[in-house]
């Protein structure tokens, strides 16, 4: 087993229950048609065809050997996908804006700001694996819901910059941004032990770490918005594609792909929020009919589920299939149900209106909580669960 707190990269797969799953990080956002294509042809071939999209806007094909990841890692590489050296591909963990390029609210000087901080942290320490940083840059579909370790947001001749929790915040002219990223990533390599930048702050307070690196702490104390709806046709003539509950299939990507290439500016845009944008893509029943997600009203968009079996070895229900049948029978005043192969609870941290916890006798249900909290029922078919969740 991986141990607690274990992140995998291209080059180090992840234990699963359906074999190795690893990750591939798109630069910038941004996968064209052809990587795309190479990807799922790869994924099928030599995994079991299952990718996960990560809340990182990354992609998690799974269902390795320890052979075929060798494989696919170096086909990755070759398809411009991912950095050779396994070290400088770990620590590339920078979320960008996912219509970079074709957003023109974006603000100036972003794509200039994610190469430069790229090319910097190839160099900067060993970090832990899960640190990483975001840079925003407003626009049609802003990064602000989203939490990082280093959060910049490009402005008008200015960069805000903030850490994964705090009350504190610092600016600096876009020319400082990447110096002082820098600073503020090796000040954190010596705050052992933390391993997220919102430990060492919950320890130092964010003031504290932001003058470490030579900036100015104001205050700042807004809240995270919620993320913004992306299924169907956006503004910009933007196609949203949500992967139902977290996964799409090698054929799907691969449908996208040249959907993309048919219709679109031939890119697909990697977003935190478990969904692909095409630009330029202005009907989405091509996307619907590959059973992905196109419209805010599909009913799985009230489900969130976890792996579950068989691709987590934790879990005791097959997830995804009880929540495919929940999605369709949900009362309609049920805002969301969270389905978790157990009690850890990956997919939803929160609480949720119903939560349902895979159990070896079948699910318990918890109303208002979470998936660790005590179950208010008796292990029970999902027949069962529906009838008390829509008892008329
Ligand atoms: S909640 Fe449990 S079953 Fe689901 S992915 Fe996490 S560990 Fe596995």
């Amino acid at each position: 087993m991986n141990p607690r707190g274990w992140c995998p990269s291209l080059y180090e797969p992840m234990e699963s229950g359906d074999g190795l799953l690893l990750r591939v990080k798109p630069a910038a956002a941004r996968i064209t048609a052809a990587q795309a294509r190479i990807l799922a042809r790869e994924a099928a071939r030599y995994g079991n065809g299952a990718i996960d999209l990560t809340q990182r806007g990354n992609l998690q094909p799974r269902g390795f050997s320890q052979e075929t990841a060798r494989l696919f890692a170096k086909a990755m590489v070759e398809a411009g996908l991912a950095h050779a050296d396994p070290t400088v591909e770990r620590g590339r963990n920078l979320l960008a804006p996912p219509l970079l390029g074709w957003d023109d609210g974006i603000a100036p000087g972003t794509e200039a700001l994610i190469e430069a901080l790229t090319e910097a942290m190839a160099h900067w320490p060993p970090l832990p694996a899960k640190f990483g940083v975001l840079v925003d840059g407003g626009g049609l579909l802003p990064l602000a819901s989203e939490s990082s370790d280093v959060r910049l947001l490009c402005r008008a001749g200015r960069v805000d910059i903030r850490l994964g929790g705090g009350d504190a915040m610092a600016l600096c002219t876009p020319e400082q941004a990447v110096e002082a990223a820098t600073r503020l990533a090796r000040h954190f390599a010596g705050l052992a032990p933390a391993r997220r930048m919102h430990q060492a702050v919950a320890q130092h307070g964010a003031p504290a770490i932001l003058a470490a690196a030579g900036l100015s702490p104001l205050v700042d104390d807004g809240p995270l918005p919620p993320a913004p709806h992306v299924a169907g046709v956006l503004a910009q003539r933007v196609l949203g594609v949500v992967a139902p509950f977290g996964q799409v299939t090698a054929a799907q990507l691969e449908g996208l792909a040249n959907l993309a290439e048919r219709a679109g500016d031939g890119t697909l845009r990697l977003t935190p929020w478990r969904a692909l944008l095409l630009p330029g893509v202005t009907a989405a029943e091509e996307a619907a009919r590959l059973g992905l997600i196109t419209v805010m009203e599909d009913p799985r968009l009230r489900v969130v589920a976890c792996t579950g079996r068989p691709g987590c070895a934790s879990a005791h229900a097959d997830t995804r299939a009880a929540a495919q049948w929940l999605a369709h029978r949900l009362p309609p005043r049920l805002a969301l149900l969270h389905v978790s192969g157990c009690a850890k609870g990956c997919a939803h941290p929160g609480t949720a209106p119903a939560t349902l916890v895979g159990t070896d006798g079948g699910f318990t249900l918890i109303r208002g909580g979470r998936a660790a909290d005590a179950p208010a029922s008796a292990p029970l078919t999902l027949e069962q669960t529906l009838a008390v969740l829509d008892p008329t």
